[in-house]
C-alpha cells in the first residue's frame, strides 16, 4: 500500500498534502524519500528560521534527550528559566509563560487579558489568521476557517487592517484588547503602513486598552528585526510567538509586560508539556543561534535583494500583480490561483506553498544563500 493509501486508512484527513515526503534536511536543502533534492522555500511554515539541522541545535537534542526530557512544572526545569531569562534579555524585560504551539500562544493571551482587564472584548483584524482552538478562531478573521464549527466566542470584532478610522469606531468602553499580527501572513503577506503600528498602539494608550502583537510566523529574525514590533519602533503590553521559536522542535510562548503577566497567579494557567527540558533547551540553543549568526540582518539584506528580483520578474511576467513583504517573508500575488506554480517549482527543486489562493508565499530559512536565492528567481521565472 503507498503512503497516501494507508494515510487514508487510518489518518484524519485534515491536511491537503503534497506528494512528496521529506526525509533529510541540511541548511535550506530538503531531500525526498526517493532521493531527489529541493530548496526549501518553505521552512515548515515559517519554523525552520536557523535552516534544517543546524549543528547547535543537533547537539542541544541530544545531549539534553540523554540526560531528562520533561519532568512537569511541578519542580523547577533550569532550562526553562534559561531560555525565559534569555527571552527577558533579548526582548528588554518580557515575562514568558510557555506552551507548545501559536494556538496555545494566543489562548493564553486571550486568558492573561481577561484576568488584567476584567473585561473580555477584543478587537481582531479582518484577514488575519490567530490559530484553530475555538477562542482563537473565533479571533481569527477569516470565514472560511469557522464554516461548520459556529458557534464560536462573541467577544471578538474584526476591523479592516491598517484602517484607524475602523479600528477608532470600533472601541468601546467594553474593549480590553486590540490583537493583531504585526504583517499577516497567512492572509497573503500583508505589510502595513510603517505608522499602522505606531497609531494603533497610541490609540491603545490614550484608551486604556492592551496590544496584543501575534508574532507567532513574524517572530525571530524573518522579518529582519528579531521580533516585527522591533521594525516598528513600539511595544506591545503581549506578544505570542511559536514556529521558528524552537528551531523544529514544537514550543510556543506568550511574553507579557511584567505588571500584566504578574496577575496569573498559581493554578490560573498551565500546560503539562509546557516549556519542558527538551522544548526549552532546543529553543535556547535555535535562539542563540539566531542571535550569533545575526540572522535577522542577514534576512533584512537577503530579502531586499529577493525582492528586487521578484520586482524584475513581475515587468516580465504579466500573471504578476504585486510582489510584497518584508525580510524573508515574501509574497508574489498572482492574478489566478498559484498552485500551479507550487507544483511546478516543486517538479524543478523547489518548495514554496500558496496562501490565500493567489499569494505565492516564499519562507526560506534565514540561512538561505544568495545563489539558492537566485536559483528559485530563475525556477519561478519558467514556471510563471
Ligand atoms: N498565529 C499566526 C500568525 C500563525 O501564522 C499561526 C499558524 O500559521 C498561528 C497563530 C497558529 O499557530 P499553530 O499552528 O502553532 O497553533
Amino acid at each position: 500500500m503507498d503512503i497516501s493509501e494507508l494515510e487514508k486508512k487510518c489518518l484524519a484527513r485534515t491536511y491537503g498534502r503534497q506528494p512528496i515526503a521529506l526525509v533529510r534536511g541540511m541548511g535550506a536543502r530538503v531531500w525526498d524519500s526517493k532521493g531527489k533534492e529541493y530548496i526549501d522555500c518553505f521552512s515548515g511554515l515559517a519554523v525552520l528560521n536557523v535552516g534544517h539541522s543546524h549543528p547547535k541545535v543537533v547537539e542541544a537534542v541530544t545531549e539534553q534527550v540523554a540526560e531528562i526530557m520533561h519532568s512537569s512544572n511541578v519542580y523547577h526545569i533550569i532550562p526553562q528559566v534559561e531560555l525565559a531569562e534569555l527571552l527577558y534579555r533579548v526582548t528588554g524585560g518580557y515575562k514568558s509563560f510557555f506552551c507548545n504551539s501559536g494556538a496555545e500562544a494566543n489562548e493564553a493571551a486571550i486568558k492573561l487579558v481577561r484576568k488584567y482587564k476584567g473585561k473580555s472584548q477584543i478587537i481582531a483584524a479582518k484577514n488575519s489568521f490567530h490559530g484553530r482552538t475555538i477562542a482563537t478562531l473565533s479571533a481569527t478573521g477569516q470565514e472560511k476557517y469557522k464554516r461548520n464549527f459556529e458557534p464560536l466566542c462573541k467577544e471578538f470584532t474584526h476591523v479592516k487592517f491598517g484602517d484607524m478610522e475602523d479600528l477608532e469606531q470600533a472601541l468601546t468602553k467594553e474593549t480590553a484588547a486590540v490583537m493583531l499580527e504585526p504583517i499577516q501572513g497567512e492572509g497573503g503577506v500583508v505589510v502595513p503602513s510603517q505608522d499602522y503600528l505606531l497609531d494603533v498602539r497610541k490609540l491603545c494608550d490614550e484608551n486604556n486598552v492592551l496590544l496584543i502583537l501575534d508574532e507567532v510566523q513574524t517572530g525571530f529574525g524573518r522579518m529582519g528585526e528579531l521580533f516585527a514590533w522591533q521594525l516598528y519602533k513600539i511595544k506591545p503590553d503581549i506578544f505570542t510567538v511559536a514556529k521558528a521559536l524552537g528551531g523544529g522542535f514544537p514550543i510556543g510562548a506568550m511574553l507579557a509586560r511584567g505588571d500584566v503577566m504578574d496577575v496569573f497567579k498559581v493554578g490560573d494557567h498551565a500546560s503539562t508539556f509546557g516549556g519542558n527540558h527538551l522544548a526549552c533547551t532546543v529553543a535556547k540553543a535555535a535562539l542563540e543561534v539566531i542571535i550569533e549568526e545575526k540572522l535577522p540582518q542577514r534576512a533584512e539584506k537577503l530579502g531586499e535583494y529577493l525582492m528586487s528580483r521578484l520586482m524584475e520578474l513581475q515587468g516580465n511576467h504579466e500573471v504578476i500583480r504585486d510582489v510584497r513583504g518584508r525580510g524573508l517573508m515574501v509574497g508574489i500575488e498572482l492574478k489566478k490561483n498559484g498552485s500551479y506554480v507550487v507544483e511546478a517549482a516543486r517538479e524543478r527543486g523547489v518548495l514554496l506553498n500558496c496562501t490565500h489562493e493567489n499569494v505565492v508565499r516564499l519562507l526560506p530559512p534565514l540561512v538561505v544563500k544568495k545563489e539558492q536565492l537566485d536559483r528559485v528567481v530563475k525556477v519561478l521565472d519558467e514556471v510563471l
